[in-house]
């Protein structure tokens, strides 16, 4: 069984309007609201995928109710610990082909609570044949929280694909014990670098040999429409993937770790694994609702992927 883990999940509202008026009333008719959150979005895509799936992290309040309310309607198993604050809302206003969000930072988490969700986290690794961290840290929580969470995986050899940028990522490298992957876009990775990386071989091979990247087995830099560029242990892989219509690609960078992870609980071959990580990835993008995929046309795509050693 594959866990995601969702530390800042969301209730994603959305709103669509004619016109955003300001400073007066805006009427809307056509409300959504999804249970959102990166590691939300990895388990409906593990789901449809097949997988054997558990969302966990942490909720709380009506909303956290609510986010497990859909999970289970949708079919996918969840044990999430309670914590008092309430969960985040995420409104994003769409509005003449523009989107405004607003995104509130969430509930504040406490040392106890910190603590309890590492116990709650140990029991339940035994269950799991592979774990996913997606997405920021609630505040409160220490920067190197995910650290803890991938040594506690490593005392009962289980595998971990971190998804995560900024100073979570930061400091869950520094740790002696590293995920199995991480997948860092162009913009994360030159983040993580503090230099610009090109979208070439040269560049990309020379970024992926930094020596923060020594122990990661697997470094994965997405390339949205390029594809991938990817290091697994000493080889360099370049993946390149057929043109698409883009309906919707919020979220395919989370459906593309779906893949990846997928296809590593399952011991697949390098080109395998890539393409999973690939087809998943573009699947979503061609939905509308972020986190979906349509497995019908997953083999048109992953025949014509091409992954080249570089
Ligand atoms: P992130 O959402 O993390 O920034 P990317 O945008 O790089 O991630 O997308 C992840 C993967 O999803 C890509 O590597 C690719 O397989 C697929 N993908 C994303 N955008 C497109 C696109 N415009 N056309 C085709 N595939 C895409």
């Amino acid at each position: 069984m594959i866990i995601s883990i969702t530390m800042n999940p969301s209730i994603d509202i959305s709103y669509p309007l004619e016109t955003l008026h300001l400073d007066t009333v805006n009427r809307v008719t056509n409300v959504t609201k999804t249970a959102g959150g990166k590691g939300l979005n990895v388990a409906r895509v593990l789901h449809q995928s097949g997988a054997d799936i558990l969302a966990s992290g942490l909720v709380g309040g009506h909303f956290g109710a609510f986010i497990q309310e859909k999970l289970s309607k949708e079919g996918i198993c969840h044990h999430f610990f309670m914590i008092e604050g309430e969960t985040r809302n995420c409104i994003a206003i769409l509005h003449q082909g523009k989107q405004t969000e607003i995104l509130e930072q969430g509930p504040s988490i406490t040392n106890d609570e910190a603590k309890e969700f590492l116990s709650h986290f140990d029991q339940m690794i035994e269950q799991a044949s592979m774990l996913t961290f997606s997405g920021s840290l609630p505040a409160g929580l220490p920067d190197d929280y995910y650290k803890d969470m991938i040594d506690l995986c490593h005392k009962k050899h289980k595998s971990v694909v971190l998804d995560c940028s900024g100073r979570a990522l930061q400091n869950a490298l520094k740790g002696q014990i590293k995920p199995l992957l991480i997948k860092p876009n162009r913009e994360e990775l030159a983040a993580l670098l503090g230099r610009n990386v090109e979208n070439t071989i040269t560049d990309l091979k020379e970024a992926l040999m930094s020596p923060l990247f020594d122990g990661i087995e697997w470094v994965v830099v997405s390339l949205g429409a390029d594809g991938v560029f990817a290091k697994h242990y000493d080889t360099f892989y370049q993946v390149k993937i057929p043109p698409i219509e883009v309906v919707n690609p919020v979220g395919s960078g989370d459906a593309m770790i779906a893949g990846l992870a997928q296809a590593l609980d399952y011991k697949q071959s390098d080109e395998k694994v890539l393409k999973h990580g690939n087809v998943l990835g573009m699947l979503n993008v061609q939905e509308k609702v972020t986190g979906q995929v349509n497995m019908q046309n997953y083999r048109v795509l992953f025949d014509q992927i091409q992954i080249k050693k570089v």
